[in-house]
Formats: C-alpha cells, structure tokens, sequence
C-alpha cells in the first residue's frame, strides 16, 4: 500500500515540475547568458529539469533590485505591516506543506516522513521570527546621572547574501530569510545547485504573500560564479553562509575586500558519549535517530560514538541489529528511513570513505539495500567498528550513514578523544549522574551539547559551532547581532562640562 501511495505522490510531483528560473525583482526570469544546468532526482539519476544558472550580471541585477526595495517600499514598512508579511509567508507554507515535501523529497532523496517535518519547521521558521522581532527587538537604555540618556536601536543592515546548502534546502534556507527580512533587510538568496526545487517553490509563495519588488530574490547557479559574485559584490553588507568549511574559509577571503559580516554555519564531527550508567535502550534511540537521520546528510549527526569498555559489546551487538533492520528504500515511501545520497558525486565520495575505513584497519558493518532501489545513490546504513581518533575516518566529516564506532575507560580519556577533532559543532552526553552529566558537557568544545538527549532544537537559544564548525550564532535574538547594526545614541540632557578649546 504504502508503494501505490509513494508512486502516485511521485506521478503528481513529475506533473507539477517545470524548468526553473531566476527570481529577481518580482520577476521570473532566464539567467542573463541564457545557461543552464541540469537537476537530477537522486532515487534513479534520471535528470528532473533545467535550472538558469545565474552569474555576475544577474547578482548584479538581484543586488540592483535588493537595494531599491531597501531603500524604498520595505524600508519605509511600518512594524506590523512587515511582519503580517513574514506571517503569510507562514500561512502558505503551511498550506503546502503536502506539495513541498515531496518536492523536497524528489529533489534531494529525504524521506519523505522527515521532509514533512522539515517543511513544517520552514513555516515556523517564519513565524518564530515574526514573533521574536516584535517582542524582543528592543533597545537598552544607559542612564548617567543627570547628564545623559543614551540608548541603542537596532536597524536593519541592507542587503542580506544569503548562502545555502543542499542537505535541508528548504528549512535551512528558511532559517536565514525569516531572520534577515523580519528584521527589515532584504535578500538575495544563492541555494544550493544540487537542490533547487523548493527555493523555486519559496520564491513563488513569497511572490504570492505580495511581498514588493525585490524584497526577496533567488539567484541559482554554482558556487564559484554566483555565489562568489554574491559574495564580492560591494553593496551586499552581510553573507550568512552554511555549507562546508573549506567553502566557508573561501567566502571569508573573497568577502575581505569588502568588509563584510559573516556567519558561517560550517561542517561537523560531532561526537556521541555513552557512559555505562546511561539509559542503554534511550541513548540506543537516539545514536541511531541521530546519524541516519537525514539520511546521514545532517551537520549536527552524531557521527562519531564513544561507549565505556563495559558496556561497549552489547551497545554494539545492538546498533548492529537495528542498521541491518533501518528500512532504506523510496524516498516518497511514508515507511523509508534512509533514501539515497542527493547526487553521484557526494555519493562516489562517501564510498571512498567506506574503502578508506577498511585501508584505515577497520571492520565495516552494513545494512542492507534492496535490490530494486540499486539505480539509485544509496549508501546503507553502516557502522565502522575498531576505528581509532587518529583515522581520517573520525577526523573528517563523511555526510552520510556512517558512524565510527570507539570505546572508553573513564571520563577523562573521553573527554581528550571527543575534543581532539578540528570541528565543534555539537555533542551528546549519556549519562545518569547528573554531575558528571554537567560536567563532560561543560569540558566538550562544542557550540551545542544535549544531555540524555537526540537533537532537539529549542529555536529560542543560540544555533551554532566552534573551531571549525562555525563562526556566530544564529537562533533566537541571537540572529539579531547579526541581521541588525546597533547604533548608540547618546543624549546629552542637561549642561554637562564641555572643553574651552581656545576660548
Ligand atoms: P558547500 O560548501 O559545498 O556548498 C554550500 C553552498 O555554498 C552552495 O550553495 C554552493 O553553491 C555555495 N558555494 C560553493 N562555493 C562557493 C564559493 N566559492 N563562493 C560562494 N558560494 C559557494 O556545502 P554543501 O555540500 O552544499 O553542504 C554540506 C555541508 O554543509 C556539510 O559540511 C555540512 O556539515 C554543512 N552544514 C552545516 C550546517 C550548520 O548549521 N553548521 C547545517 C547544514 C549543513
């Protein structure tokens, strides 16, 4: 049954998939040389549709556009006028939600049951922001005595660059646009080139919540044209990148000339700690939840796991189980768990890593993929067992459903093994002493740590990593650093003493 469901869910997304333009200025339109690029469907490689691909002249163009909307209708938008639009934007999402989850799903091999939710969190997205910049926007006041008042606003930046990946298109692209234009900037968005279907779907709800004229534009093309050009140009004030760290290091010094801010949202190793007094079946849940979801695609996975010796035997003979029994299959099938990679080249990629991780010493534990899905870029499920923190296989980050398998005698040797990789994006602590709980968490270099817990985002606190996974926070206010400029005024209130230079 639940294959029919999937085969006709497919039938009516191929029906609705059409060649994908730029959006600038309220317009679709064709990139301005006329290219394009292919878009492949990860589940049989089969090409989906054209996409422009956009370069210099339409960034130019989208900036051009940006800039006038800034200065003009958006800019002069009262509060609430605003974010009644960031608000529809929410409502139509919401609305859709059945239409762009498959769209996500074909696009990039997401299940299905997780792009759902993916899409659901886009709009909240929205929402979440709309209510964060009404009610906590907001300015402090430094009083001196008699003689001053001096209070800071927050005003928008300009023109936010925003940069995107490909491993949750549509949440993740959603995540910056909320913050940067309920904030009051306006945007030029550069999605990722393996997965632009949902940008395209964005950009045409937000064309129908009547946003004006270049409020929001969507430029598609590849990273070293249109996203660099984004990056170089003078008047974009602000690049809000998320993708891999090497591409973040690149962004940085092609952005230098320009001073511009960054966030950047970049790659992880993150690990997992199970000490022998944590709740075995709960921190069983959530290891595997958390490297094979998203198809192992997830910046915050737990790829790397750490079980004291004393438990290590019989955590492992059950993660073994539960990868031979991870259903893998259709994307579009409510049942998948794991779909294919999003594209050959990201698939050959990880493949590699598998081969390394047998050259590294390792034993390399699969689950199983089903015959008929064998078109398609699927990696199973797979645990590496006897992996060692000085392999390449736990110091790089693979992207996929793979997780290296370590082992622990106290507390101390952990913390060393979890800390010795360049990332620090997030951890995971298990444990049911609740000392120890705080303190490993406290001692991990990470941005984001959960006790006793999977990834569970509360929007409202800081999102983000240290060393190489990040630099900046975004979530809750703490976007607001980042998408508004604080200016200070300082009111003198009275007749305070002013030097007589020459008098
Ligand atoms: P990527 O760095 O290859 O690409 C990301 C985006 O940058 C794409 O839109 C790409 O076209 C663009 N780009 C590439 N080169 C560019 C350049 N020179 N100038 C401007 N733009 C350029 O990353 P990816 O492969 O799409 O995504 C996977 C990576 O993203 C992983 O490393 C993952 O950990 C990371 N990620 C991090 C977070 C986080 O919040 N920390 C979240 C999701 C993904």
């Amino acid at each position: 049954m639940s294959k029919q469901v999937a085969s006709a869910t497919l039938d009516s997304v191929k029906k609705n998939v059409k060649d994908i333009q730029l959006y600038i200025d309220g317009n679709f339109v064709n990139a301005a040389n006329q290219e394009v690029f292919s878009n492949h469907n990860p589940f049989t490689n089969d090409k989906i549709n054209d996409v422009a691909s956009g370069d210099k002249d339409d960034i130019e163009q989208a900036v051009s556009a940006a800039r006038k909307a800034f200065k003009g209708e958006w800019g002069q938008l009262k509060l609430k006028d605003r974010l009644a639009y960031i608000n529809k934007i929410a409502d139509l999402i919401d609305e859709h939600i059945d239409e762009i989850a498959p769209l996500e799903s074909y696009d990039t091999g997401l299940p299905i049951s997780q792009t759902k939710k993916m899409v659901a969190r886009a709009a909240h997205n929205f929402r979440f922001y709309a209510e964060m910049v009404n009610s906590r926007l907001v300015g402090e006041v430094y009083q001196v005595d008699d003689e001053f008042l001096n209070y800071t606003i927050h005003k928008p930046v300009g023109i936010a660059g925003l940069i995107t990946p490909w491993n949750a298109p549509f949440m993740l692209e959603t995540w910056k646009i909320a913050p940067a234009l309920a904030t009051g900037n306006t945007v030029v968005l550069k999605p990722a080139e393996w997965s632009p279907l949902t940008a395209n779907r964005l950009a045409e709800i937000i064309d129908k919540a009547g946003l004006p004229n270049g409020v929001f534009n969507v430029v598609h093309g590849y990273g070293e044209t249109a996203g660099a050009s984004l990056v170089a140009h003078p008047d974009v004030e602000l690049i809000s990148f998320t993708g891999e760290t090497t591409t973040g290091s690149e962004i940085m010094k092609n952005g230098a000339d320009s001073l511009k801010q960054f966030s950047m949202e970049l790659g992880g190793k993150s690990p997992i700690i199970v000490f022998d007094d944590a709740d075995f079946e709960r921190a069983l849940d959530a290891a595997t939840w958390g490297i094979f979801s998203f198809n192992g695609e997830r910046c915050t996975a737990n790829s790397r796991i750490y079980l004291h010796e004393s438990i290590a035997e019989s955590f492992t003979e059950r993660l073994k189980e539960r990868v031979q029994n991870i259903a893998v299959g259709d994307p579009m099938d409510e049942k998948t768990q794991v779909g294919p990679l999003i594209h050959t080249n990201h698939y050959e990629n990880v493949k590699g890593y598998l081969e390394l991780a047998k050259e590294e010493g390792c034993e390399v534990f699969s689950g199983n993929i089903p015959e008929e899905v064998s078109r398609g870029n699927f990696i199973a499920p797979t645990i590496l067992l006897g992996a060692q923190n000085y392999m390449r296989i736990v110091q790089e980050e693979i992207f996929g459903p793979i997780i290296a398998v370590m082992t622990f005698k106290d507390e101390e040797e952990v913390i060393d093994l979890a800390n010795d990789v360049r990332y620090g994006l997030a951890g995971y602590v298990w444990t049911n002493d609740i000392k120890r709980g705080h303190r490993v968490a406290q001692a991990i270099d990470s941005g984001m740590l959960w006790v006793n817990s999977q990834n569970v985002r509360d929007l409202r606190t800081p999102f983000g990593g240290s060393k190489h996974s990040g630099i900046g926070r975004e979530g809750g206010h703490y976007a607001f650093e980042f998408y508004t400029e604080i200016q200070i005024i300082h009111v003198a209130l009275g007749d305070h003493h002013i030097p007589q230079f020459g008098k």
